[in-house]
């Protein structure tokens, strides 16, 4: 990460505390504001605004009247805005959940290379990576034999290794 956890969840906690501002109450006030915003899939209790549903005609009209309350725009912009949100967040928790299952990374961890001599895993930097299919040391011990056939180099390399396990 290019951040501090630190100043990632500072951020996280600004993104709390302004989201918690948008209350049942303050949504519910915000909506009868912008009372010409209402559309017919609205279902919501409590008190309907005048026009929403009963006159789509007269609804359409007023909406055309209003085109220039920047109240009810600025309003309908924080509506689009929260559903972004919900996009963004929804994608992140999907991120999270795919960094933190091991089970999902084992693709990955299989794509890293190992030496076809010696067996070690490279870790794909470019201090450590394969050259012609070996790690660093025994692309070296390739080169200085000469490059000897690759069955014959690997068969020794394997056994000198098991030689240094079972002595
Ligand atoms: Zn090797």
């Amino acid at each position: 990460m290019k951040r501090k956890a630190e100043v990632i969840y500072r951020d996280l906690e600004f993104i709390r505390r302004g989201l918690d501002r948008f209350t049942l109450p303050v949504l519910s006030h915000l909506s009868k504001i912008d009372k010409y915003a209402a559309t017919s899939g609205s279902s919501g209790s409590g008190p309907r605004p005048k026009n929403s549903i009963s006159d789509p005609v007269g609804n359409a009209v007023a909406n055309r009247v209003r085109i220039n309350d920047p109240v009810g725009q600025t309003i309908k912009g924080i509506d689009s805005s929260i559903a972004e949100l919900v996009r963004d967040v929804e994608i992140l928790i999907q991120k999270l959940d795919y960094v933190l299952d091991p089970s999902r990374r084992v693709p990955v961890e299989a794509q890293i290379p190992e030496c076809s001599a010696c067996g070690r895993k490279v870790m794909a930097t470019s201090a450590d990576r394969l050259r012609s299919g070996y790690c660093f040391s025994c692309y070296r011990r390739w080169l200085g034999q000469g490059k000897p056939l690759r069955g014959a180099f690997e068969a020794e390399i394997r056994a000198e290794s098991l030689e240094v396990e079972n002595p």
